[in-house]
Order: structure tokens, then sequence, then C-alpha cells
């Protein structure tokens, strides 16, 4: 069942849409080491460090933009969300007919409590302004819509790079679980 704005579309970017939502779940590229670029931007974003998590996002795009092969994109990090009439703007993707390269901006802070974003809806924001790249760059599409296929597609990604970013956390606490007695007295 397609969203209900499907029925409001011209019957040629009604063509699009389906081929949007046909595509289904990705898989991280191989090349891509998700474990120590997701890590940093955890780190960043505990640590409230807007400059690092910019460092870390912009990491993680471009082992990505590698990864399936397609033009770059510049990551801007910025600070708190802007809000309109519909909520907190969480990301953005501007397609590279605007500007030399394409770009992606995420905010770090919520418009409300100016509290960081949670790391995982931070990186789910991420992900999905990505796959807006990859829907023009790679699945050369001509637009970009929201479709089941296109969550489909953010979740698949996200969640690989979660299991990624889980395996270190369990690996760092397995690591801290067997330290000897006397290493940990000593703190
Ligand atoms: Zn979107």
């Amino acid at each position: 069942m397609p969203f209900a704005y499907y029925a409001r579309l011209s019957p040629a970017r009604q063509a699009v849409y389906r081929r949007s939502d046909e595509i289904g779940a990705l898989e991280l590229p191989a090349s891509v080491s998700a474990a120590v670029l997701i890590t940093a931007i955890g780190a960043g974003l505990e640590r409230g460090d807007r400059a690092a998590v910019q460092k870390g996002v912009q990491a993680l795009v471009d082992a990505l933009v590698d990864g399936f092969a397609v033009p770059p994109v510049d990551v801007r990090v910025l600070a708190v969300r802007p809000t309109d009439m519909d909520g907190e703007l969480h990301g953005l993707y501007e397609p590279d007919e605007e500007l030399p390269t394409a770009r992606i901006s995420v905010w770090m802070r919520t418009a409300q409590k100016k509290q960081v974003v949670a790391f995982r809806s931070f990186v789910r924001t991420v992900v999905h302004e990505f796959l807006h790249h990859l829907d023009y760059e790679h699945f050369k599409l001509p637009e970009t819509f929201h479709t089941e296929g296109f969550y489909r597609r953010e979740s698949s990604l996200a969640n690989a790079l979660f299991q990624a970013g889980d395996a270190v956390v369990a690996a760092n606490e397995e690591a801290a679980a067997r330290a000897p007695a006397a290493d940990r007295r000593q703190r």
C-alpha cells in the first residue's frame, strides 16, 4: 500500500514512486569499517562536541560514498534544530543541482531543551539523508520519495551500523570485565 500522497502524484511521478518502493533492504558495503566510525560519532555526541561529531559523520558518509561508488557529499553538523509549523527539522539533503557538491545537514540538539539528540535517532537521520543521495546517484531515480521501500532501506542500513557499533561496546565491556581485580582497585 503506497502512502496517501501517492494518489496526488502525476502518473510519471507515480512510476518513480513505485521504483523507489520496489528497492528493498540494503546491506552495508563490505569496505565500510562501521564500528570505528559509529563509535567516534557516539563519543562525540556524549561529549556534546560538535566538531568531533561533524568529523565523525563526514568520515562515515565518505566511507558510504566509497562503498556505494557515488559522488561525494559534504556534511554539516549544526547545533540547535530549526523549527517550523511541522515541528523540528532533523536533517536536510540538498542535491548538487544548487551546490558544487551535494550536502547533508544534521542538527545535534533538540529545539525544545537544547539537549543532544539521542545517538540512534541521530545516526538514523544521517542514514536517511544519505539515502536521498543514493536514490539519485546510485539508483538513478529522477526524484527521491519517502516510500515504504525507502524506509526499509533506512532501517536495514541503520541497523547494520548499530550492530557494528554494538559489537564494539560488547567487546569493551567484556574486556573491562576481564580486567584484573588489582587494576580496578587502583582506580
Ligand atoms: Zn527525507
